[in-house]
């Protein structure tokens, strides 16, 4: 059996980072596992090939929810990154930090050393940054941020109309404040994704301390003597063991992490003996505390401008073939959302609590993926902080079987209350002078949908995730949480899990920032534990 000092279970954006940083002391020797393949797909590296990853199987586990009736009785497609990047290699590239009170806010729930002053230098760690006041930005970290390389016009007119209709323009929303309207800042280096996989592990991929396996399933985490002390995984058919001399490393995300840990005997005795499943530790806030952002949409016809829809067929597809192939530039380059504005809706509230994303082109069916064949553009938005918590858990001690996901979309009142009032602000801003002009009719939800209760109902039959679960094993020092403030598991040595599953509470923000974020102090910390 091949003994390391760590194994890291997951190459996405944790796991990307931690297997870098650690790799960094050469006397530390680390194996990563991913269970998805090499990032060969040539569309995970060209910006708009999200769409194509975002169904594909070979590189998408591809889960969905449950079905429930406060979202229209849908399953949701959950997308996952199941390839080297995790879902890095497979997102929409934003990076957005969220507030410094989300942080704090962890903080006094008991995640004690994670207050946005202890953080705020991991942020700029990961980052390289184009854009904003040097001070509150990192230079010189793996990954290149910058805002779109290509600025459509429309874009430019619904930021008009946010500052008309009472938005101020900021031009760098994870900046000194997060308020406002601008464009969003994007992981893309010379028109290409920068990915964990394509950065962080191409600096590392080479260091004889490292060694990375992809189509590597762990299937068990190995507990002796009361202690973790490697996994079982299966590659190529065959299962095989690791020894971690030091600590597991769970980064297999708020899905996989979760997911693993209950298969392996860890989580709720009660649940876990009901599906058959020996309980080796129990710790019953295991796939609890599910967070996500649910994404509601409005689309317009559009008049007066050409909109990706056209470009994206025919004559016009083909001219930004090239022009990406020969220049790196154009349409291609275009992430799913160009602008964000982060916006106070509800009366009362001390920070913004919805954000706003807008993009030249319209869904079929307000779905993302298949483009409508007339000129259309999208305002996409959801509630920053959900109040509503749901819950993922394992349904099968069969792995191959995807756990139960129960996101509980609009369960609270708070959270029903500002999508309504957030599609009425969609409004406000689509008829102001600046945008108005260019507006030929609502499409989606349409002009007959008025009443709240209209309105709510549209957006439970046709919301979607924004891909940000997070929470299912949350750090603080209450019975339900799953890790402590290093992120060691309560109650069991030998492991820790760093992802985004750690996060107590939802950020206010796409969550990729935050997951590097965790990861950048995830190896700090261990290192600093072992000197
Ligand atoms: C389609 C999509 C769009 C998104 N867009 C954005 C965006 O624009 N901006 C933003 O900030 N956030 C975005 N996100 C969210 C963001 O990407 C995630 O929050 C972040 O990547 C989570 O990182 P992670 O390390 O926790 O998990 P992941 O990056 O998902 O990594 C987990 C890894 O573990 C592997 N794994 C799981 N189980 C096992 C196992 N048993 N054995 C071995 N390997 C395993 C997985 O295959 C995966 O590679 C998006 C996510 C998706 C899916």
């Amino acid at each position: 059996m091949d003994e390391f000092d760590f194994v890291i279970v997951g190459a996405g954006s944790a796991g990307g980072v931690l297997a870098n940083r650690l790799t960094e002391d050469p006397k530390i020797k680390v194996l990563l596992l991913e269970a998805g393949p090499k990032d060969t797909n040539p569309f995970i590296h060209i910006p708009a090939g999200f769409f194509k990853t975002l169904y594909d199987k070979k590189v998408n586990w591809c889960f969905s929810t449950e079905k429930e009736d406060a979202w229209g009785n849908r399953a949701i497609h959950w997308p996952r990154g199941k390839v080297l990047g995790g879902s890095s290699s497979i997102n929409g590239h934003l990076i957005v930090r969220g507030q410094p009170d989300d942080y704090n806010g962890w903080a006094q729930l008991g995640a004690r050393g994670w207050a946005f002053d202890d953080i705020a230098d991991y942020f700029k760690k990961f980052e390289n940054a184009q854009v904003g006041d040097p001070s509150v930005r990192g230079k010189g970290g793996p990954i290149n941020v910058r805002e779109p390389v290509e600025k459509h016009p429309l874009t430019e007119r619904f930021i008009e109309a946010c500052v008309e209709a009472g938005i101020k323009r900021n031009s760098d929303y994870n900046g000194v404040a997060q308020e406002g309207v601008g464009y969003f800042q994007h992981a893309i280096l010379n028109g290409r994704r920068q990915s964990t996989a394509q950065t962080y592990l191409k600096q590392a991929r080479n260091r004889p301390n490292l060694r990375i396996e992809t189509e590597a399933l762990t299937r068990r985490i190995v507990v002796e003597g009361g202690r973790v002390t490697g996994v079982e995984y299966e590659q190529n058919g065959q299962k095989k063991q690791a020894k971690a001399g030091r600590e597991v490393l769970l980064s297999s995300g708020s899905i996989g992490s979760p997911q693993l840990l209950e298969l392996s005997g860890i989580g709720d005795g009660d649940r876990l003996k009901a599906l058959g499943i020996d309980v080796v530790h129990n710790l019953p806030g295991v796939g609890e505390n599910l967070q996500d952002h649910y994404l509601a949409r409005m689309s317009f016809r559009v008049k007066g401008a050409v909109t990706y829809n056209e470009k994206s067929r025919g004559i016009r597809l083909g001219i930004e073939v090239v022009k990406y192939a020969l220049t790196r530039k154009g349409m291609l380059t275009a992430a799913p959302g160009n602008v964000s504005a982060s916006v106070k809706v509800m009366p009362g509230v001390d920070n913004p609590d919805v954000q706003f994303t807008f993009a030249p082109a319209s869904y079929v069916d307000g779905l993302i993926g298949v483009l409508n064949d007339f000129p259309g553009m999208t305002c996409g938005f959801w509630q920053h902080r959900p109040a509503s918590t749901g819950s993922l858990h394992c349904v099968s001690k069969d792995p191959s079987v995807q756990p139960s996901i129960r996101p509980n979309y609009l369960g609270e009142q708070i959270d029903r209350d500002t999508v309504v009032e957030s599609a009425k602000m969609v409004r406000r801003i689509f008829s102001q002078p600046a945008i108005a002009r260019h507006v030929e009719s609502e499409v989606f939800p349409g002009a007959d949908i008025q009443s709240d209760d209209e309105i709510l109902g549209y957006v439970r039959n046709s919301g979607a995730t924004v891909y940000h679960p997070i929470g299912t094993c949350k750090m603080g020092s209450d019975p339900m949480a799953v890790v402590d403030p290093l992120l060691r598991m309560h109650g069991l040595p030998g492991i820790r899990v760093i992802d985004a599953s750690v996060m107590p509470r939802m950020v206010s923000a796409n969550t990729n920032a935050a997951t590097l974020m965790i990861a950048e102090k995830g190896a700090d910390m261990i290192k600093a534990g072992m000197r």
